[in-house]
């Protein structure tokens, strides 16, 4: 395709003229691996096309939601039938009763839940009822977790770690991220100490159980049972962020996976988002009733929202939901997900390439490692020039996978078998790009 035809470039120079990067979300932008960024004209199933007409297998998924693929007949439908009906009222529906339903009945730890528009709101208000219902200020995040962009939220690591953070971002005052404390992801040793010296001011300690925003990184069974013991003895509530693997990589989400491991697991408190809107505006967090009353209009702690349950988004949601639990569901999601990963490994290691990978139901990730990381600093040390070339690489043969080395992949029950295989012979050829 020359430059003068494509239409990919024409609209990104457009887009840049008007939209900050050209985007309305930084990631979108290439910059990590460089190019042009494809603009989407249409999607359906497992691929989507860009401005030049050109078709690509689709690993995104609009970064998690789209599970069934794109234009899932049933969540078409639904969300036509909701639109006529009308798409916002500011007054309660039944249907978000039912996605609430819905949601509650997977997830025992559940008990009520708020629904509202993005992750980064659910995210931003557990953290306030965390604070609200401890009277307590401190809060601890992990290195390497994203819980969207919320003030407090958006803090890096201070010359060490176990430090009370600095503004990742411009805009964000020291004083905000002051009570954000952040360790090191699977470091029990930094955990203990920072309970033994902080323990009674700690409100929360928020995690992402698997964490998709290092790519792929599990959080250790005795990290996570140490983790839970030490926010009960202390009184802290441990905070599930499932935005991205809440219905992703199981019905029961990434705390279903630990049940199995710890008896008796539960988060305090779960937020979710991405699937439950199945594409849609629609994100939530949950927890016991005793918590969830305290939320405003029955307790103290303010929250609300403009076009939170929004009918259009809890139509789409709620019939997402519903075909993800069909017997079955996941059992096939994981085993193509299982397949993708195998022939990816198996093409990285012929080509001698050192690589690792990992999935959990329908999600996925994968470094230019020959060991699986275990926190943020060994994930940084994922080859990042070379990714950028594999990245393209794929781009060149119709994969499209997430353009930066720390995103997790995502598959969705379009995808089919001839997919998989068509992507893992893409990977071959492009592994041979990297030697
Ligand atoms: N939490 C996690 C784990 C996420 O992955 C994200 C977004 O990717 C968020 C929170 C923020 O969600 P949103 O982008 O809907 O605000």
């Amino acid at each position: 395709m020359t430059q003068s035809t494509d239409r990919n470039s024409e609209l990104f120079e457009r887009a840049r003229a008007l939209i900050p990067g050209g985007v309305n979300s930084p990631v979108r932008a290439f910059r990590a691996v460089g190019g042009t960024p494809r603009f989407v004209q249409r999607a359906e199933g497992a691929y989507f096309w860009d401005a030049n007409g050109t078709k690509y297998i689709d690993y995104i998924g609009s970064w998690g939601p789209m599970i069934l693929g794109h234009g899932h007949p049933r969540v078409l439908e639904a969300v036509q039938r909701a639109v006529q009906e009308g798409f916002s009222f500011g007054a309660p529906t039944e249907r978000e009763i039912e996605l609430a339903e819905e949601v509650a009945k997977h997830l025992p730890s559940v008990e009520m839940l708020r629904l509202v528009s993005s992750g980064t709101e659910a995210a931003m208000s557990a953290i306030r009822l965390a604070r609200g219902a401890t009277g307590r200020n401190r809060i601890v995040k992990f290195e390497g977790c994203y819980h969207g962009h919320a003030d407090s939220l958006l803090v890096k690591a201070g010359s060490g770690l176990a430090t009370f953070g600095h503004p990742t971002s411009a805009g964000v005052p020291a004083e905000v991220v002051q009570h954000t404390l952040v360790l090191e992801y699977n470091n029990i040793a930094q955990l203990e100490e920072a309970f033994a010296t902080h323990g009674g001011d700690l409100a929360c300690v928020i995690i992402e159980a698997i964490a998709g925003n290092m790519n792929f990184v599990r959080a250790s069974v005795p990290f996570m049972k140490r983790a839970r013991e030490l926010c009960t003895q202390h009184g802290a509530l441990l905070v599930f962020d499932e935005v991205m693997t809440g219905f992703r990589v199981g019905l029961r989400g990434a705390q279903g996976v630990y049940a199995q491991q710890i008896p008796g697991f539960v988060p305090d408190m779960t937020v979710l988002g991405k699937v439950i809107g199945g594409g849609m505006p629609l994100a939530a967090f949950g927890g016991p009733r005793a918590l969830m009353e305290k939320l405003a209009p029955l307790g103290p702690v303010y929250q609300a929202g403009t076009l939170s349950g929004n009918p259009v988004a809890t139509a789409c949601g709620l019939a997402t939901l519903q075909e993800i639990a069909q017997p079955g569901f996941y059992e096939a999601l994981a085993r193509k997900t299982r397949t993708l990963v195998d022939g990816l490994s198996a093409a990285a290691k012929d080509a001698g390439v050192p690589f690792s990978a990992d999935c959990e139901g329908g999600m996925f990730g994968f470094f230019l490692l020959p060991q699986l990381p275990q926190n943020y600093s060994q994930v940084m040390k994922s080859d990042a020039p070379a990714f950028g070339k594999l990245f393209h690489a794929l781009l060149d043969r119709g994969v499209y996978i997430a353009p930066a080395l720390y995103e997790a992949g995502f598959v969705s029950s379009a995808h089919g078998d001839e997919d998989i295989r068509l992507t893992v012979q893409a990977a071959r050829d492009a592994f041979q790009t990297l030697s």
